[in-house]
């Protein structure tokens, strides 16, 4: 394996984990980061739970589990250009959206409304936020310790977004929000990548679904270039096999530039450790241009698909059901097993929205028809 670059994050350097651990013997810090990440229950969860669609629409639609999947992927692959720690770019990869709810950010939003509603002051809630609580707190797997007992760099890179109210409570990993400060390039890598992934399997799934076509995404200058391409090398190539040829070239040509761009950033920083990093500007970037088509690619999908009339009908059934199961257990708590019982009502609204956050699609229709049907 060639040598790390100087500005990557090396897990000898690490500083380290809220409880001291011996070091693991065969493989680094964070590679047992990476390792406690995919052993958790958590993770286990994401295969039943939804990115656009929910879970029981198809088979070969995306779930965060394969997202996440898709993300270490190209997180990876950029990290090795770059001589960054591949292993930890995979573990924030895989644990970035183990805070999700069920279905999607409808689940997420409702959620946050509960929380402002029943528990003023208790911070609402944050996907980003629950993601990092899920790896220090909620987790029980080990002995000596609640979580998953993640070095700083891991934790670091799971807190992608974070409010500034929150950020004063976070102690280490907050920080840098009050700081303005970056996360490492590792994290930074990260957060593209989830870009990346998602932008491209929305617009696949998407077609899939019949909720987009070809002609609308034509619109799209990153789609259209490549889609006469495609064509061009190939053509009679129609039907999946053509959204596949324009989706995996899009990939690439994301993670192309994203490479170039990000090297020449390094080049002209010059960035000698990981503090300069920090310090630094956001050296993890598209070239300009790309970062217009990639915003581009995501308002398109934001006005085409996940505001189609047939992606807002779940959304509003998804709303529903969450806010049914966080009133019923509010006004009831009888109806919690015990471990979510709570004396404070503030306590008890966040971990009413704990166990609702920790559902998977399925579990939370499953719940609700156990509840309201007779
Ligand atoms: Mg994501």
């Amino acid at each position: 394996m060639t040598a790390l670059a100087p500005y990557a994050c090396d897990p000898e350097a690490s500083r380290g984990r809220h409880f001291d651990e011996t070091a693991p013997s065969h493989r680094s810090h964070f590679q047992r980061d990476r390792d406690r990440i995919v052993h958790c229950s958590a993770f286990r969860r994401l295969e039943y739970k939804t990115q656009v669609f929910v879970n029981h629409e198809g088979d070969l639609f995306r779930t965060r589990l394969t997202h996440s999947l898709e993300v270490a992927q190209i997180a990876r692959s950029v990290a090795r250009n770059l001589r960054v720690n591949e292993d930890l770019v995979e573990a924030i990869s895989l644990a970035h959206d183990l805070g999700h709810t069920p279905f999607g950010h409808a689940g997420q939003d409702e959620l946050h409304a509960c929380m402002q509603q029943w528990a003023p002051n208790a911070g609402g809630f944050e996907h980003n936020l629950q993601s990092l609580r899920i790896v220090d707190k909620l987790e029980h797997r080990y002995a000596l310790f609640d979580g998953l007992n993640l070095c700083f760099e891991t934790r670091e890179g799971i807190l992608k977004h974070c409010s500034l109210r929150h950020a004063r409570s976070l102690g280490d990993v907050g920080l840098r929000f009050i700081n303005k400060h970056r996360p490492s390039i590792e994290a930074q890598i990260a957060n593209l990548a989830d870009e990346i992934a998602y932008n491209n399997h929305d617009i696949d799934d998407g077609l899939r679904s019949g909720l987009l076509s070809i002609e609308q995404l034509l619109e799209l200058e990153l789609f259209a270039s490549h889609y006469e391409d495609v064509k061009a090398q190939f053509p009679s190539v129609t039907g999946r096999r053509l959204t596949a040829e324009i989706i995996r070239a899009m990939i690439n040509t994301l993670v192309v530039d994203l490479t170039t761009q990000t090297l020449a950033n390094l080049q002209e920083h010059q960035l000698t450790s990981v503090e300069d990093v920090r310090l630094a500007p956001q050296i993890v970037a598209f070239s300009a241009d790309m970062r217009r088509q990639a915003t581009d690619m995501k308002r398109f999908l934001m006005a085409n698909l996940y505001r189609h009339y047939r992606v807002q009908r779940m959304t509003n059934k998804a709303r529903i059901i969450v806010r049914d199961l966080f009133v019923a257990f509010m006004q009831e708590p009888g109806l919690l097993a015990s471990e979510w019982r709570r004396d404070d009502a503030d306590d008890q609204a966040r971990a009413i929205a704990d166990y609702i956050a920790g559902m998977t699609d399925r579990y939370a229709i499953a719940e609700h028809n156990n509840l309201f049907r007779m």
